[in-house]
């Protein structure tokens, strides 16, 4: 099969989340079950500052927005140690920024001239190149419009005539909204303005779009795809997600284990595997804690958190039992950036309590591998969490998660109890309430745990037993894509016609 993933950042050129790294992983992990992959993402300017050599293909586009035309270009990389080819699409005006949905905390205003201008040419650039997709597999609202493309202003292009569609929710949070009179730069007609397409509260939804029209849908946890399908989890889309889900899974995000096993990654003062993990980690510890400015204390248990300050990721139920950890002989380093409000918060903490905490506000790739690695506990108290990776890269690492059970948290982290010990599961501390005081017993049974040496190793090694590599979960993803192939009705489906908004 041919499948083309459509994404709106990927690693290693342009990265701000889990979509990235996921969107840099699963190609090479299809291609690697014998499949032909591809990825399309926008030529952000960070992309051209960290690969100056992208080769050009030499195809213009041309792509109709409103009543103008568009110039793009496209160019192309490679995804490290494969074949799989990168399409990037450059636009200046629209991607030569710094940020790529926002600058200093503001979504940019043409944020879905940008995005319409992406899809459209994502897919002329699929026909220029010659690719024949048997599916396009689109991830999230940046993406979400291209399966409503398939099916209309596109549907006569016999090199996509066959082409299925498979949409990723990645976090329903963020759903594209934009004022209906944005409508006109889409180049669809007012009749897809309705409620049973891309209408939602009196806006237009590139998420909507998405979930709507594309043959089937996937979210990246089995308990996120149900959890999505009640109030609480559905940001508005449950009753829809209720609606499609005979076309509804969830499969859990792989680690990419070229990149994020500290047997192979390159910037850490010690690599180690679970045979070798208590000098290895040992080593990673000391080391970062001279990073940090921190005294060198291999007995005091070092937490850490990478991650968007966002309060999705539970920074207020942090904030509210930080002080009373640090009362307590531990260290804290925070790796994130995001919200003023947290980067405030956090430099209050670093200042009340000296030679404990070290927070490094910014992004930086290496820092968050050496984190993962020289860290004793990682902190994920998200108020909702789809999948999550970071937990993930905490369990290859030997680093123990403290999760609100939530999402992919609850589908990848085994909480300690008795049985789970004695069973050999347990591979971290489950909480079920996200309260402070729900934070905080947790944190207690893991200061209990740290100063009893056998059963923390045993937490160390289930966790670094665990496989999360993407071998499993990409073979999901092509049994869906067989699966989408077999299901795709011949005739196109045509959007519920309603009566259209006055113009
Ligand atoms: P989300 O996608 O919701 O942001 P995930 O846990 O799924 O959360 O993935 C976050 C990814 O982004 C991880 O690879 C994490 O290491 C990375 N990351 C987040 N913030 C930073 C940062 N400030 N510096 C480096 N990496 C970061």
């Amino acid at each position: 099969m041919n499948i083309v993933f459509v994404a709106s950042e990927g690693v290693p050129f342009a990265k701000t989340g889990g979509l990235a790294d996921v969107a840099g992983a699963l190609p090479r992990a299809v291609a690697d079950l014998g499949h032909s992959t591809s990825l399309f993402i926008p030529c952000y300017r960070k992309v051209w500052e960290a690969n100056r050599d992208l080769a050009a293909t030499g195809i213009t586009l041309r792509i109709p927005i409103g009543t103008s035309t568009v110039l793009g270009h496209v160019f192309e990389g490679r995804l490290p140690d494969s074949d799989v080819p990168v399409y990037l699409i450059d636009q200046p005006d629209y991607f030569d920024r710094d940020g790529f949905y926002g600058h200093l905390g503001h979504d940019f205003e043409d944020n879905c001239e940008r995005f319409v201008f992406f899809q459209r040419a994502v897919l002329e650039a699929v026909v220029a190149l010659g690719i024949k997709p048997d599916v396009f597999h689109c991830n999230d609202w940046q993406t979400g419009l291209l399966p409503v493309y398939l099916k209309s202003l596109y549907h006569n292009i016999p090199e996509l005539a066959s082409a299925g569609c498979l949409f990723t929710i990645h976090n329903l949070a963020y759903q594209g909204l934009f004022w209906h009179w944005d409508l006109p730069l889409t180049g669809l007609d007012w009749s897809y303005f309705n409620y049973r397409a891309l209408e939602f509260h009196g806006k237009l939804s590139f998420m909507k779009a998405g979930l709507v029209f594309s043959d089937m849908l996937t979210t990246v946890s089995p308990t996120y795809a149900s959890e999505i399908q009640a109030q609480r989890h559905g940001a508005g889309l449950d009753g829809l997600l209720r609606d499609r889900q005979a076309d509804l899974r969830g499969i859990v995000n792989g680690i990419d284990e070229r990149s994020w096993t500290p047997r192979h990654e390159t910037m850490l003062a010690a690599n180690y595997d679970v045979d070798t993990v208590a000098t290895g980690k040992a080593a990673c510890k000391a080391w970062l804690q001279r990073r940090a400015g921190l005294p060198v204390r291999p007995d005091a248990p070092l937490f850490a958190q990478i991650g968007r300050l966002d309060p999705q990721k539970g920074w207020d139920l942090l904030a509210e039992v930080a002080d009373r950890l640090l009362e307590h002989d531990v260290q804290l380093i925070v790796l994130g950036t995001g919200h003023p409000k947290y980067h405030n918060l956090l430099e209050a903490l670093v200042h009340r309590h000296p030679g404990k905490v070290w927070a490094y506000l910014g992004f930086s790739d290496d820092l968050a591998h050496q984190i993962e690695a020289g860290a004793d506990v990682f902190l994920m108290p998200s108020l909702f969490e789809p999948c999550g990776l970071n937990q993930l890269y905490s369990l290859a690492h030997g680093t123990v998660p403290v999760v609100h059970a939530t999402g992919g948290l609850v589908d990848t982290v085994v909480d300690l109890t008795p049985q789970t010990l004695a069973e050999g599961r347990a591979t971290g501390f489950v909480f079920h309430e996200p309260t402070a005081a729900s934070v905080w017993r947790a944190l207690e049974r893991v200061l209990q745990t740290w100063s009893d040496r056998p059963t923390w190793e045993k937490l160390v090694k289930a966790g670094m037993s665990d496989d999360w590599s993407w071998k499993q979960s990409a073979g999901r993803y092509v049994e869906l894509y067989h699966e989408i192939q077999r299901r795709r009705r011949p005739q196109l489906a045509q959007p519920t016609r309603e009566k259209p908004v006055p113009a």
